[in-house]
Formats: C-alpha cells, sequence, structure tokens
C-alpha cells in the first residue's frame, strides 16, 4: 500500500507542475498573439486627449471570422461623462472594454477618443490614457508594491500605499508576511478573486488616467466592502469618462446613460427612469434583481 502510495503522491506533485507550466506557456503564448494581432503604424504619433469623449462607430467584432460578437454597435461616451453597459452573460460587454484597450482592432467600423481612431495612434499612448480594472485580474510573479505601482512605476512607496488605502487593501498587506514586499502571482503568495481585484483598483488609482473602464470590478467583494469601494470608484470616475460594465445594476443607477446589450447588439438605451417607464429587458432585470435583494434582505443573507 505504502509502496504504491508515495509514487502515486509524487506523480500529483509532478502533474501539478505541469499543469502549472501549461498555463504559464498559455498565457504566454496569449500574450503573443495579442502582439501579433494589434501593431502600431509605422510612426504612429501620441494620442492626443482633450476631454476623452469615447465614441463606437458601427463597431463589430468577431474573435473567429465564423461567429460575429458584436455586430453594428454605435454609441458615444461624452467626455466626462459614465456610461454604464448591463446585459446577460456572454452579451459581449467585455468585448467592447478589450476592444476599447485595444486587446484586439474591431473588424469593421471604427473606435474613436476625441476624434482619433484609436488604430492611429501609438498603442503605449492609448493604454497610458486608460485605466481598466478587467473582470479577472492576472498578477505579476513580482511584489504587491510593484504590482500595484504597475499603474504609474514612478510612483513612490506613500502614493503606493495612499492608493491601497483608497481600495481598501492596505490594511490587508499589512498582515502579510513581508508587507508590500511579500511576492504575490503564480509562484508567490495567491490571492483570493476579492483581493486581486482591490489590488487592480488600487493600480488604476494611482495611474490616475484619463478614461476609466470598469469591467465587473467589484463582483468578487461580498456587497458590504463592494459598497465602500463603489464610493471611491465614484470619486474617481467624477469628471472622468467611464466605461462601467456591471453585475448589480444599483450600482449603476446614476450613470448617465445606461446600455443594455443582448447578444452584441444595442437592445435599449436610456438612464435608469427611462429605462424603468420604457418598462423593457432592463426594467424586467431591475425587477429580477430587487426581488433577489428582498429575499436576502428576509431570509438573512451572507453578511449576517
Ligand atoms: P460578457 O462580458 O457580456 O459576458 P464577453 O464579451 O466576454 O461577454 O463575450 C462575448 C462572446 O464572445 C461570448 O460568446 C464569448 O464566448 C465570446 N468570447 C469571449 N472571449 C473570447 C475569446 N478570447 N475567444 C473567442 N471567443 C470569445
Ligand atoms: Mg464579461
Amino acid at each position: 500500500m505504502i509502496q504504491l502510495y508515495i509514487p502515486l503522491n509524487f506523480l500529483g506533485v509532478i502533474y501539478r507542475e505541469i499543469k502549472q507550466a501549461l498555463a504559464d506557456i498559455e498565457r504566454m503564448f496569449s500574450l503573443l498573439d495579442q502582439n501579433q494581432e494589434v501593431v502600431d503604424k509605422p510612426g504612429a504619433p501620441a494620442l492626443q486627449v482633450q476631454g476623452a469623449r469615447i465614441e463606437f462607430r458601427q463597431v463589430g467584432f468577431a474573435y473567429d471570422k465564423r461567429r460575429e460578437v458584436i455586430r453594428n454597435l454605435s454609441f458615444d461616451v461624452p467626455a466626462g461623462h459614465t456610461v454604464a453597459v448591463v446585459g446577460h452573460s456572454g452579451a459581449g460587454k467585455s468585448t467592447l472594454s478589450r476592444l476599447l484597450y485595444r486587446f484586439y482592432d474591431v473588424t469593421s467600423g471604427a473606435i474613436l477618443i476625441d476624434g482619433q481612431d484609436i488604430r492611429e495612434v501609438s498603442q503605449s499612448s492609448l493604454r497610458s490614457s486608460i485605466g481598466i480594472v478587467p473582470q479577472d485580474t492576472v498578477l505579476f510573479n513580482d511584489t504587491i508594491a510593484y504590482n500595484i505601482a504597475y499603474g504609474r512605476p514612478s510612483a513612490s512607496r506613500e502614493e503606493v500605499e495612499q492608493a491601497a488605502r483608497a481600495a481598501h487593501i492596505h490594511d490587508f498587506v499589512l498582515t502579510l508576511p513581508d508587507g508590500y514586499d511579500t511576492r504575490v502571482g503564480e509562484r508567490g503568495l495567491k490571492l483570493s478573486g476579492g483581493e486581486k481585484q482591490r489590488v487592480a483598483i488600487a493600480r488604476t488609482i494611482l495611474k490616475n488616467p484619463s478614461i476609466l473602464i470598469f469591467d465587473e470590478a467589484t463582483s468578487a467583494l461580498d456587497s458590504r466592502s463592494e459598497r465602500a469601494i463603489q464610493q471611491e470608484l465614484n470619486a474617481l470616475s467624477r469628471n472622468r469618462t467611464t466605461l462601467i460594465v456591471a453585475h448589480r445594476l444599483s450600482t449603476i443607477v446614476h450613470a448617465h446613460r445606461i446600455l443594455v446589450m443582448g447578444q452584441g447588439e444595442l437592445i435599449e438605451q436610456g438612464t435608469h427612469r427611462e429605462l424603468l417607464e420604457k418598462n423593457g429587458e432592463y426594467a424586467r432585470m431591475w425587477a429580477i434583481q430587487l426581488h433577489s435583494q428582498q429575499e436576502k434582505d428576509t431570509y438573512g443573507n451572507q453578511m449576517a
């Protein structure tokens, strides 16, 4: 029995190591892929940001030529405004944020910032103007300070800590063995989904960009932390052009405009009030979320 157990246990260790190595290779290839797909035009100038008005002009996109994921989508985000995107899972919300950050180029149409087609400007200037809190944050195999300062490598330790406080992760960092010098990521301390989200939020606060993209930025947090961090995000997005992909509708009630997406297309848009009056898809989603919230209030929820 023992004779059999030891080799099997050993195999388990090897299996995990191989699996990790494959995951790393996969990630490396996906980075290479992106570099091949999206390239700077020779001599591409830097993006000139004034108010940071965003325009999606008849945008179409397919990851795979055989299936269009975004179809003929047009909308704009006026300078300093907040536009929220809602819709069921798979509708294409995250894809919109990836296209704006230019992880991929549109298949048809164009995306413009202050009138400049984002394919015509350098990627570095585009990306330095945008802060993105993605749905799944991948941390670098480096210290937590490095991971936060990645938003602005020249930041001082004090500025890093300030951003961490605003993202409600400072106290947690102090409990780590080496504080801000603790190594995190695949080969270091593995953080939970919520902790990673807070690191990404701290990174964005520190970066202080003209344009913000939040893609379900607080989805991994419990509702109490979410409310606290939501206030920081609201303050950050005031007077800054912001695109929010929201999973919880109560967080976007005050958006200047809400876009409702279904299968790659816009099916409704308006303010929260307008959409409720319309009594369509948004109103239906709102009623469902309100109902599940009431059930939590009545029967208690995970926070109780
Ligand atoms: P949402 O954020 O609204 O849930 P996504 O934008 O992530 O939706 O996805 C839209 C569609 O595109 C889905 O059908 C999804 O399966 C597909 N998709 C997303 N990412 C990729 C990818 N990297 N390669 C191929 N298809 C993808
Ligand atoms: Mg998504």
